[in-house]
């Protein structure tokens, strides 16, 4: 990177954000307040401020080079949808004038019969909405105005993943300030989930990328054997960053900043090639809005660098695949956080109930956790020979848990004191140690003043475990707030709740080592759910219980978990389809014919010279080249075979026998590639594209 000094994130930061400066400065004052009464308290929009509102945000579009507006929205694959409509409108003499109604800004109607609904929408009535959602602000980028939106269809049902964590957040808040008016706040008007994320991705360098067809279509490699090194020097977490990859981040960083995303953190992260960004956290609607900019510039600005940034889970196999680390807490909008447990939290009942009403949410609800992070990539790292472990437990610290257990037991909590330390080196400043140590291999870990739940994947949208939290631990707090309501005094009747949660979902704490064997038979003598894959996992959200808070919140109706079930069956299946047919291509197009041309020049050697290295090369790779084909006749049965009637057991053929038939595939691959000439085997392997970056 050239140290020519540039603007300063001070400068650049929001740019291109309709943000309140911006709405201040570009709107009348009753129609700020209007808007802003809006954004803050979930109050309906005055319809009448909306073409205002529009004009203005046009004007200030146009002026960032804007000619387009989108709808910006998020259907249930996960991935962000947009259609571009030019702002003009013809004036009947031939010329054109910029146009933005309050109606368009409010209210799109694409087609939605395209989208997944699981059968809530025929193609014959294929009308779908788009609501614009104020609480995360519109912004520009390459052109486009991009307004946030809800999605819904024709008769009121919910289609993507903003809705439900709209409604989830707005549950949370009405539970939770239940709660503290119970306990005499009347200063807060509403509380946020507040939600920061942490995004691990790979950068591999792009001429390698464009080869492999599998990296392509699927995201991930298929095969590929062992390199002679992978990640056990641990020489890449927090390593020095090479030339190529700053000169990315700081482009990244950039990209990010003008579009108000607070990038902070960057670093390498365990294995080779792989890093980490992390912003700071937002209230959850838009940080999952800005998860998903932050993955979609990862991949524009590595693009423009000549590298490729891979966001599946598992892009390669034998070395660490990538999650997103979900940090999340409560904050009243006067500025107090929920989960904050102060010097002295034995004392801090408040606290200690929020605390409880998350101990529990996580305990009955484990399910649906583990619902709410599964995908066909994410199942390559839960349950899988990797962290995190598929079952779900919490770590909160010995303090917390000596506080617990004291709860429990009736005996009052003894503060040790937090130990001070300057290592013995006067020169050095003297640390106040903090109450919890980091328990790295917990997936669902107390973090000093937040959780940071750890099973996300790093493809996943966010919003989907974002909603599923608020949406359980609001149900907690309506049956405390319930309670408490009711007590004549309420710190006694807190005390109570909060010894009743402790003891009957202790066994969800579990403070030690996640990745053990004797953590899976310990677990399942507590009864904690252990859901290895994805098809389970899926099955967990028709269950009376899990159907039971979602409704009851006003999160999800039963039409709609309906819909998401068959949704999420029909994309797991889908996924697991085009990684078939893609490696089937690989072998039949590439890889056998590559094997055979290696083998032909065995023959002739062998032949010619006599050479008994080539005769054994030749038996070894003939033999391998059988294997390989019936290795494919398999693949291709398995998957021949996998769809049936119900989308459930379709699902499960694909999750038993197809990906079984990749895996053994994949194992005669590996084996053959370790013996092919580099110069023969038709695509770039793993020790290229993890360390020729
Ligand atoms: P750690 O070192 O535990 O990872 P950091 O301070 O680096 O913690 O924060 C990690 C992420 O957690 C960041 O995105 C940060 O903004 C976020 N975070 C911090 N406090 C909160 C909070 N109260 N609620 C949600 N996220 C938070
Ligand atoms: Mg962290």
């Amino acid at each position: 990177m050239e140290n020519v000094k540039a603007l300063t994130p001070e400068q650049i930061f929001g740019d291109y954000v309709f943000n309140e400066t911006v709405m201040r400065s570009k709107l009348s004052k009753a129609a700020y307040k209007v808007l802003k009464e809006t954004i803050d308290s979930g109050a309906p929009l005055d319809s009448s401020v909306a073409d205002e509102v529009a004009s203005a945000m046009k004007e200030w579009a146009i002026e960032k080079g804007a000619t387009h507006y989108t709808h910006w929205f998020q259907p249930m694959t996960g991935i962000t949808a947009e259609k571009h409509d030019a702002f003009i409108s013809p004036t009947g003499d031939g010329r054109v004038v910029m146009e933005f109604s309050g109606k368009e800004l409010i209210k799109g109607e694409p087609d939605a019969s395209s989208f997944p609904s699981g059968g809530l929408r025929e193609t014959a009535s294929a009308r779908g909405y788009t609501a614009w959602d104020c609480t995360s602000p519109a912004f520009v980028k390459e052109g486009t105005l991009y307004i946030p939106t809800a999605f819904f269809s024709y008769t009121g049902e919910i289609l993507d993943k903003k809705a439900p964590l709209l409604r989830s957040v707005e549950a949370l808040s009405n539970q939770a300030l239940r709660v503290l008016k119970a306990f005499g706040n009347t200063t807060s008007k509403q509380v946020i989930s507040t939600v920061g994320p942490e995004q691990e991705y790979f950068l591999i360098n792009r001429e390698l990328y464009e080869k492999r067809v599998d990296l392509l279509l699927t995201g991930r490699t298929l095969f590929g054997a062992k390199p002679p090194k992978g990640q056990e020097l641990e020489d890449q977490y927090f390593a020095r960053l090479r030339i190529k990859i700053v000169d990315f981040m700081h482009d990244l960083d950039e990209e990010l900043w003008k579009l108000g995303i607070t990038a902070k953190t960057k670093h390498n992260e365990v294995a080779p090639a792989q890093h980490e960004l992390a912003i700071i956290f937002d209230p959850a609607s838009v940080a999952a809005d800005h998860n998903l900019l932050v993955m979609e510039m990862m991949k524009k600005v590595a693009k423009k660098h000549g590298l490729a940034a891979l966001l599946h889970e598992k892009p390669f196999a034998g070395i660490n695949g990538s999650g997103k680390h979900i940090n999340w807490s409560m904050a009243t909008d006067d500025g107090l956080n929920l989960l904050e447990p102060s010097m002295k939290p034995a004392e801090n009942i408040h606290f200690l109930v929020f605390l409880a009403a998350v101990i529990k949410a996580v305990d009955e609800y484990a399910e649906l956790l583990r619902l709410s992070v599964a995908s066909a990539g994410n199942d390559h790292r839960l349950g899988a020979n990797e962290a995190p472990p598929a079952i779900i437990s919490m770590y909160v610290g010995e303090e917390l848990n000596a506080i617990i257990e004291a709860i429990i037991s009736g005996n009052t909590y003894e503060d040790s004191g937090r130990v001070k330390t300057n290592l013995g080196v006067s020169s050095l400043p003297v640390i106040t140690e903090d109450a919890a140590d980091r328990n790295r291999t917990s997936p669902f870990a107390f973090t000093g003043n937040k959780f940071e739940f750890r099973m996300c994947g790093s493809a996943n949208n966010i919003a989907e475990p974002c909603f599923t939290l608020n949406t359980i631990v609001a149900k907690e707090l309506s049956e405390i707030a319930g309670a408490l309501e009711m007590a004549e005094d309420v710190e006694s009747a807190a005390i109570k709740i909060i010894k009743e949660i402790a003891s009957a979902h202790n066994r969800i704490i579990f403070n030690g080592n996640n990745y053990s064997a004797e953590w899976v038979e310990e677990a399942a003598r507590r009864g904690l759910p252990n859901i290895g894959n994805t098809v389970h996992a899926i099955k967990e959200i028709k269950s009376e219980k899990n159907k039971a808070v979602f409704e009851q919140m006003g999160v999800l109706t039963e039409t709609e978990i309906e819909s998401r079930y068959e949704i999420l069956l029909e994309n797991y299946s889908k996924t697991i389809n085009v990684e078939a047919l893609t490696l089937i291509d690989m072998i039949e197009r590439q890889l056998l014919p590559s094997t055979f041309g290696y083998a032909l020049k065995l023959s002739e050697i062998s032949e010619k010279t006599g050479s008994n290295a080539a005769k054994v090369r030749l038996e070894q790779i003939t033999t391998l080249a059988d294997n390989m084909d019936s290795n494919l006749a398999a693949l291709k049965d398995a998957v021949n075979t996998a769809i049936v009637n119900c989308p459930f057991e379709t699902a499960l053929n694909y999750r038993e026998r197809v990906v079984q038939a990749m895996e053994d595939a994949r194992a005669v691959i590996d084996a053959t590639e370790s013996i092919v000439p580099a110069d023969v085997w038709p695509v770039p392997v793993y020790c290229d594209m993890l360390f020729r970056v």
